[in-house]
C-alpha cells in the first residue's frame, strides 16, 4: 500500500514556474512536518480521462441535436475565436462602472451599442438591451416593462396576463413572478390561439398578453394583427416570446406586426451556446413607449464617444453589468459575419429543413397539426402508443441510433408529442439519416416492440428510471473513473 502511494505522489500534471518572488518564511507550527498524503495524477491520466468523460457527452459538435423548442442548432467557432480575444475577455466589468476608465473599454461599450442597435434593427423594435441572463429573464424583464407603463398610466386595475396554452412554461411563470394573475386561452384544432376565446378573456382588466410565433407547434400565429387590434383596444400590451426567432428572421418584423415588447434568445437564433442551462441571454426588444423604463445603465453614443446612463424611470438594472457580455458579443460576430443575406437564409433554411422532416416521415408518424409548418414539426405518436411503444420508447431508441432525442411530452397540447427542431445548420445528408432512423424505429413498433422498450444498450448506463435518476444521482456509477 505505502509502495503503490509513494508511486502515486510521483505523478505530475503540472509543474510550476520558478518563484520569482522573495519566499515567505512561514510560522514552524503552521508548517507540515511530512507531505499531504494527497494522491496525484500524471498529465495523461487526466487527459484520458476528461477525454473519456466528454465523449460520454451528447452535444451538437458531435450529435445532430433536434431538441424541438430549443434550438439546438451549431455555434459557429469564429463566434469563439472572437470571444477569446484577450482585448474582450480580459476587461473587468467594473471598468464600464467607473466613467473615469471609459476610455479604456470603449470597444466592449460600442459592442453593446451597436449589438443592441443591430436586434432592434432586426426585430423592428426601437431599442434593445442586452442585460437579461435568458430567454426566462427576458420574459420577467418584459412583463416588468408592461408593468412600469402600467403604473405610470394609472392602470392599478390592470391584473392580469393572457398567454395561450401552446406557449412555453416560462411565460405563466414570468408573468405570476411579475405579480399578474395569469389566464390560459386555449388553442384551437389548427394549432392557433382561438381568437373567440381570446375576445372572450380580453377584457379592461388585462395588462398583456404574451405570444409565441412561431409558436410552439410550429406554426405561425396567422390572426397576429387582429390580436394586436383587440389587446391594444383596452391598452393592453403584446408581447413576442421571440425564442422561435430564427424561424422568421430577416422574413418579417416582430415590432412591424405590433408587438411592443419582446425578447431575444440569443442562444437559440444567434448562434451562441446553450451549454447545458447557460450562460445564456434573452436581451428585450421595446418599442417607443416603453423606452423611458428600460433597466440601466445603458450605453449611449454622443460626439463618438461611448458613456453610460440611466433612462429617468427605469425598472432597474435586471442584472450586474451588462449580463452575459462574452455572450452577447459572440452574437455581434454572428450577426456581422451572416450580414443581411445570411440572416435571411436562416429564416428560409430552418422552415426549409423543417418542412423537409415532415415530409419524409409523415407517412411513418401522424403529423400533430395538418398544415406546413415553421422552424419545427409535431407528430403525436398515439398510433404507436396503441401498440406498446410510446415516445419515450422512440426517443430512447433514437439514443442508440446516435441522435440526440427529440422533445417529448412537450407542448401538453398534443397527447404523445415527438417534437423535432432540425434548425437551419442541418444538412439533407444529416435529415436524410436521421429520417432514416424514425423510419426504421416505426418499422420495428409492429416487428420487434421489445428491442425499442429495452433501448438505449448502447450508452454508459441504460434506461433510467427518470424521476429517481433526477433525485438519487449515482456519480460513481456515471464516473467509473472517478469511483
Ligand atoms: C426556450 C424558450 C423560452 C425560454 O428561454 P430560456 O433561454 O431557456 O430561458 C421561452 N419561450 C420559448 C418558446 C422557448 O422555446
Amino acid at each position: 500500500m505505502q509502495l503503490i502511494f509513494e508511486k502515486c505522489r510521483q505523478r505530475r500534471a503540472i509543474t510550476f514556474d520558478a518563484i520569482d518572488v522573495p519566499e515567505a518564511v512561514l510560522p514552524a507550527e503552521l508548517c507540515r512536518a511530512s507531505l499531504a498524503e494527497l494522491p496525484e495524477l500524471s498529465e495523461i491520466d487526466v487527459v484520458r480521462h476528461f477525454t473519456h468523460l466528454s465523449q460520454r457527452n451528447v452535444g451538437v459538435d458531435c450529435h445532430f441535436y433536434p431538441l424541438g423548442s430549443c434550438t439546438m442548432k451549431y455555434n459557429p467557432k469564429l463566434a469563439e475565436a472572437v470571444a477569446a480575444y484577450p482585448g474582450f475577455s480580459w476587461l473587468h466589468p467594473h471598468l464600464a462602472s467607473l466613467p473615469a476608465y471609459h476610455a479604456k473599454c470603449q470597444g466592449a461599450l460600442e459592442v453593446v451599442y451597436e449589438l443592441e442597435r443591430l436586434l432592434a434593427e432586426i426585430a423592428g423594435m426601437k431599442a434593445a438591451c442586452i442585460k437579461p441572463m435568458a430567454g426566462a429573464h427576458g420574459e420577467l424583464t418584459g412583463v416588468l416593462l408592461i408593468a412600469a407603463y402600467h403604473r405610470d398610466k394609472g392602470h392599478a386595475h390592470k391584473d392580469t396576463i393572457l398567454v395561450p396554452d401552446s406557449a412555453h412554461g416560462t411565460n405563466p411563470a414570468s408573468a405570476a413572478i411579475a405579480g399578474y394573475k395569469v389566464v390560459e386561452v386555449p388553442s384551437n384544432s389548427d394549432g392557433l390561439t382561438d381568437l373567440d376565446k381570446l375576445r372572450a378573456a380580453m377584457n379592461d382588466n388585462v395588462a398583456g398578453i404574451m405570444l409565441t410565433c412561431p409558436n410552439t407547434h410550429g406554426l405561425f400565429e396567422t390572426n397576429i394583427a387582429e390580436i394586436a387590434r383587440m389587446a391594444h383596444e383596452v391598452d393592453a400590451l403584446l408581447y413576442y416570446d421571440g425564442a422561435n426567432l430564427n424561424a422568421i428572421v430577416g422574413q418579417c418584423r416582430p415590432g412591424d406586426l405590433g408587438f411592443d415588447v419582446m425578447h431575444y434568445n440569443l442562444h437559440k437564433t444567434f448562434g451562441t451556446p446553450h451549454g447545458m442551462g447557460g450562460p445564456g441571454s434573452g436581451p428585450v426588444g421595446v418599442s417607443e413607449r416603453l423606452l423611458p423604463y428600460l433597466p440601466g445603465p445603458r450605453v449611449v453614443k454622443r460626439d463618438g464617444h461611448f458613456s453610460l446612463e440611466t433612462p429617468e424611470k427605469s425598472i432597474g438594472r435586471m442584472t450586474a453589468f451588462f449580463g452575459n457580455f462574452l455572450i452577447a458579443l459572440r452574437a455581434y460576430a454572428y450577426i456581422l459575419h451572416l450580414g443581411d443575406a445570411g440572416l435571411r437564409d436562416v429564416g428560409r433554411m430552418a422552415v426549409l429543413n423543417a418542412n423537409y422532416v415532415l415530409a419524409r416521415l409523415k407517412d411513418a408518424y401522424k403529423p400533430a397539426f395538418p398544415a406546413t409548418v415553421m422552424h419545427e414539426c409535431l407528430f403525436t405518436a398515439s398510433p404507436q402508443a396503441e401498440k406498446g411503444v410510446h415516445a419515450i420508447d422512440i426517443a430512447k431508441a433514437l439514443i442508440d441510433r446516435g441522435y440526440h432525442a427529440p422533445t417529448i411530452y412537450f407542448p401538453l397540447t398534443v397527447k404523445e408529442c415527438l417534437m423535432i427542431e432540425p434548425t437551419e445548420t442541418e444538412s439533407k445528408e444529416t435529415l436524410d439519416a436521421f429520417c432514416d432512423a424514425m423510419i426504421e424505429i416505426a418499422r420495428l413498433v409492429d416487428e420487434d416492440p421489445e428491442s425499442l422498450r429495452a433501448a438505449p444498450r448502447s450508452t454508459p448506463v441504460g434506461r433510467l428510471d427518470e424521476v429517481k435518476a433526477a433525485k438519487e444521482l449515482n456519480c460513481a456509477r456515471l464516473s467509473p473513473h472517478l469511483a
